[in-house]
């Protein structure tokens, strides 16, 4: 999916392309959103918080205009160091981006009172003085007059240009905010070519797939215990790929639980992510999963490189 950079010379006039960076707490929307607006899975989704743990990007295309969104990690109080690290990678999706969408959960507001998590991040964008819009999710579950409380007070604080309110599950107001942005952003070459969907290399989608059927197959704190990295990518004459990918886990007792008795969970979550990798890349998929015990990993700065983040000291 990645392509080489474009040669902007050549790029009919008129063209406009901006960097969008989506933060808000964890499982606000952010991920949902993404894919929504690209129109295609490049981003895991689960009801569980703190799922996405790097920075994704997707891209779509409104008229002129070429939209280049940037999916955060939730922004909350972090506890551990990878907390820390997908934080700061958030934090720093915004101050690079040309604009910010802040996503709040508005079935979670009292009254006229975001959700904690959203508050400090409002505080968060008041220092770091940002453009930005506020964009309200979840109206599908919201009643209207608690939506319009939050969208006054939240309208207030004078840190949005503008305030939107959507569903990013049924759809609902996302082409509204798309318009906005590419009606926005400013004059400028396209970064990428037409038909690139998203920026994360291959071996780091394929897993986070694996690591979304983890997340929903696995329940309490064990998909946070766990990490999966792709170890061999290969093409096969056939058209088909192998991917080896391994699950590290940081207790024994964790091991047992991710392989299930006779190894079926194991084959339940390599059965589900390979169906998820077949329609991801169009092709067939063989797919090998390991699970290692590795203690500590979450202070192991290489598990972090392979997660595209940042290690804080
Ligand atoms: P993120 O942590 O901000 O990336 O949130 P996700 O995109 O992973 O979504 C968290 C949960 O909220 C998932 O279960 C989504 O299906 C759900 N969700 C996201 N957007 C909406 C929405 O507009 N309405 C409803 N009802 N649920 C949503
Ligand atoms: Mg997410």
């Amino acid at each position: 999916m990645n392509g080489a950079a474009l040669d902007s010379e050549k790029q009919p006039a008129g063209r406009r392309c901006g960097f969008v960076a989506l933060i808000g707490a964890p499982n606000a929307g952010k991920s949902t959103l993404l894919n929504a607006l690209v129109g295609s899975k490049v981003a895991i989704v689960t009801p569980k918080v703190q799922t996405t743990r790097n920075r994704i990007v997707g891209i779509a295309i409104r008229g002129r205009t070429q939209i280049v969104f940037v999916d955060t990690p939730g922004i909350f109080p972090p506890r551990r160091r990878l907390d820390r690290a997908m934080v700061q990678a958030a934090w720093s999706g915004a101050a690079a981006a040309d604009y910010v969408a802040v996503l709040v959960d508005s079935a979670r507001a009292k009254d006229d009172r975001p959700d904690g998590a959203s508050e400090r991040i409002l505080a968060g964008l008041k220092e770091g003085g940002y453009a930005a819009s506020l964009v309200l999710n979840k109206t599908d579950k919201a009643s209207r007059e608690s939506l319009l409380k939050l969208a006054q007070a939240l309208d207030a604080t004078n840190l949005f240009g503008r305030t939107f309110m959507i569903s990013a599950l049924t759809g609902d107001g996302v082409d509204d905010f798309a318009d906005y942005l590419a009606a926005n952003l400013a004059e400028g070459p396209w970064l990428y070519p037409e038909d690139q969907i998203a920026e994360i290399p291959l071996r780091q989608l394929a897993a986070e797939i694996t690591r979304e059927k983890l997340f929903l197959a696995l329940r309490q704190e064990l998909p946070y215990a766990a990490t999966v990295e792709t170890e061999a990518w290969r093409e096969q004459p056939d058209g088909s790929v192998r991917i080896e990918q391994l699950i590290f886990v940081e207790r024994d007792t964790q091991k047992a639980i991710v392989l299930g008795k006779g190894g079926r969970q194991i084959k339940a979550i390599g059965a589900a992510s390979r169906a998820d990798l077949e329609t991801a890349f169009e092709r067939r998929v063989h797919l090998f999963l390991f699970v290692k015990v590795r203690p500590g990993w979450g202070d192991d700065p290489d598990r972090y490189r392979e997660m595209g983040l940042d290690f804080p000291e």
